[in-house]
């Protein structure tokens, strides 16, 4: 099989992932994925991306030493291939993963090599959302106490609930978490709570799913859904809608994102693409796409 060209992310490129299956094994109730048999992938009917389809396609990456490839979904262990992934990819190519941490953390350590989650960075590679009511914060505790000891660098993140009760519970368990010398880290709460938008939003409106307007849109990321298509926004790609791309495309490289592409959709953008975050160097004030001409 021929290698395909390769892509290139450039300076201003800060995101590259890859979205393994979007199948996950925890239902959380404020899931943007529309899990399992619901989700707007499986609805869409669309094949997903062999093993071998995925390695290829990550072989094309030429990433710098500060753009590792994400592993995202769902969850993406739960991906069949993914343990064969992590392991046959060129061992140039950096990842980090974004899980509930509900695996076999056994099966993890023995399988996946560590060299593969490991570089510097101001945070870990392997990134643990914690839920509570789904994931169980002891045992998250005690297998990041295991990954940890087996050499793997792992944060805890919870969400700054605007629930009281809620938020106290997560800064208590941070409290705990720090205090057994482990790296837990508050997220900002987005989204709508008891009738108020929360999050900081670059544009007016964009995420409260009132009012459809147009635009363009150019995104800085590269990325792909379970059957590889690649999108514009986290929008689309949760929506199965307008791909730009597919990963094995031969013409797709990095200046196919580059460009600004025009959407009917703004005002249901997800608040991951436009809230004011802070990017790869943990500067504050990126955002992920620029969108322009709103009308
Ligand atoms: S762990 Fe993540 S992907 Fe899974 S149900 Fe919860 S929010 Fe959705
Ligand atoms: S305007 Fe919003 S929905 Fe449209 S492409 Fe940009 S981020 Fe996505």
């Amino acid at each position: 099989m021929t290698a395909l060209p390769p892509i290139t992310p450039k300076e201003h490129h800060n995101y590259v992932a890859f979205f393994l299956t979007l199948a996950c094994n925890l239902a959380c109730p404020y899931c943007i994925n529309l899990h399992n048999s619901n989700n707007r992938f499986n609805q869409a009917d669309r094949r997903a991306l062999d093993v071998g389809d995925w390695i290829r396609s990550a072989n094309r990456l030429l990433l710098r030493a500060d753009l590792p490839l994400t592993l995202q979904g769902g969850e993406p262990t739960l991906y069949p291939g993914f343990y064969r992934f992590v392991n046959e990819v060129k061992p140039e190519l950096k990842m980090d993963l974004m899980t509930n941490l509900m695996f076999d953390v056994n099966v993890f350590i023995k399988n996946v090599p560590l060299w593969r989650f490991t570089r510097e960075a101001p945070y870990a590679a392997i990134r643990v959302s914690y839920h509570p009511g789904q994931n169980d914060i002891d045992d998250l505790i005690v297998k990041t106490i295991k990954l940890r000891d087996a050499g793997f660098r792992v944060g805890l993140y919870g969400i700054e609930h605007p629930d009281p009760q809620l938020r106290m519970h997560i800064q208590e368990t941070q409290r705990r978490c720090l205090e057994l010398g482990l790296d837990f880290r508050m997220k900002e709460f987005l989204g709508e709570y008891g009738g108020k938008m929360f999050g900081t939003f670059k544009y007016d409106n964009c995420a409260t799913g009132q009012t459809m307007r147009t635009c363009v849109c150019r995104t800085t990321e590269i990325i792909v859904d379970p059957a590889g298509y690649v999108y514009k926004c986290h929008a689309d790609l949760y929506n199965g809608r307008d791909p730009i791309a597919h990963i094995l495309d031969p013409d797709f490289n990095e200046n196919s994102i580059d460009k600004f592409r025009s959407c009917s959709s703004f005002g249901s953008c997800n608040p991951c693409d436009v809230k004011i975050k802070t990017n790869r160097f943990q500067v504050f004030g990126h955002t992920s796409v620029e969108i322009r001409d709103i009308r």
